[in-house]
């Protein structure tokens, strides 16, 4: 069985439909994918309805959260997985995440259009197209601009964290999103945690802290980590006691990935849809969309 837990559509910053999503899900060989856009829920109806019957379709969505360390505010992305979407305190900070999303795009246009870059802000909520604006918006336009030649170039030169335009967005704070998540029947798991130079900021003790708090696992097989990362994670996500998950974070053209690039073994997978009670899994045999 071949398991994605970690997809984007263009429900959020990916370049395909939710219903592109699962239906190349299954050309890649997928029995299960889940659609984890970034703070939004609004894929799982669309992918849901396009779902080929052979594919299970995971319900989830990858929340913007934050820890302090050192004084410092640190972005950390969470998985959750199979929550309860109409929970009220989901349903209001992802809308409070969705404006704060927009605003901060605009302020990071604002810097870039100041210092003479030529892109605009209507091209920027083009390319959201009504999702939550996200940087890979901003690179879009920087490519259309003819500026970069890909989104991941406009990563390195114009939308890195710490660069000359970048502006932080105010994320909820992770121990409350896994509290959060926790009390919406979901499951949460932490996404590529030592991706991008992380490991000072969740470290043992901070997971075992989440682990208490409800955490259920880690994101250990992502492109984002290598040999090494995937070897300490995977034991201290034993020693801890939490699952251990794989996934491609395909975003389409967005990204250089492939869908099923890294997968999560099935035992872990039925580990982790046991502790849900929010929603179901869409699997063969099942008619129910919602
Ligand atoms: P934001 O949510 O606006 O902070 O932007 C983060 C998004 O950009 C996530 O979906 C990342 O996967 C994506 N991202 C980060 N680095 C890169 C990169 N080098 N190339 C393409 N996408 C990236
Ligand atoms: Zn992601």
């Amino acid at each position: 069985m071949r398991i994605d837990l970690h997809t984007h559509s263009s429900a959020s910053d990916g370049t395909d439909s939710p219903a592109a999503v699962v239906a190349l899900a299954v050309g890649a060989g997928l029995d299960v994918v889940a659609l984890t856009d970034h703070d939004t829920t609004a894929g799982w109806e669309p992918a849901a309805a396009a779902r080929p019957e052979s594919l299970t379709l995971i319900r989830g969505a990858e929340f913007s959260t934050h820890v302090v360390t050192a004084g410092r505010r640190r972005s950390v992305h969470l998985l959750g997985y199979l929550f309860d979407p109409a929970d009220p305190a989901i349903v209001a900070e992802q809308a409070r995440l969705v404006d704060e999303r927009l605003q901060r795009g605009l302020r990071i246009v604002e810097n870039m259009v100041s210092a003479g870059v030529p892109i605009t802000a209507e091209q920027v909520l083009d390319f959201a197209a009504g999702a939550p604006v996200g940087r890979p918006h901003i690179g879009r336009a920087l490519v259309q601009a003819g500026l970069v030649a890909t989104v991941t170039e406009a990563f390195d030169t114009y939308l890195a964290g710490g660069g000359p335009y970048y502006v932080p967005k105010d994320d909820t704070e992770l121990t409350l999103a896994v509290e959060m998540i926790a009390a919406a029947g979901g499951a949460s798991v932490v996404a590529h945690p030592w991706g991008r130079s992380q490991r000072s900021v969740l470290d043992e003790a901070r997971f075992r802290e989440l682990k208490e708090r409800g955490l259920s696992g880690i994101e250990v097989d992502h492109p984002d980590h290598g040999p090494n990362e995937r070897d300490e994670l995977r034991a201290m996500a034993t020693r801890l006691h939490l699952l251990v998950t794989g996934s491609s974070d395909y975003h389409g053209t967005n990204k250089v990935l492939r869908l099923g690039q890294e997968t999560t073994d099935p035992g872990m997978f039925a580990e982790l849809v046991a502790v849900t009670s929010g929603v179901h899994p869409l699997g063969p045999g099942e008619c129910r969309t919602t």
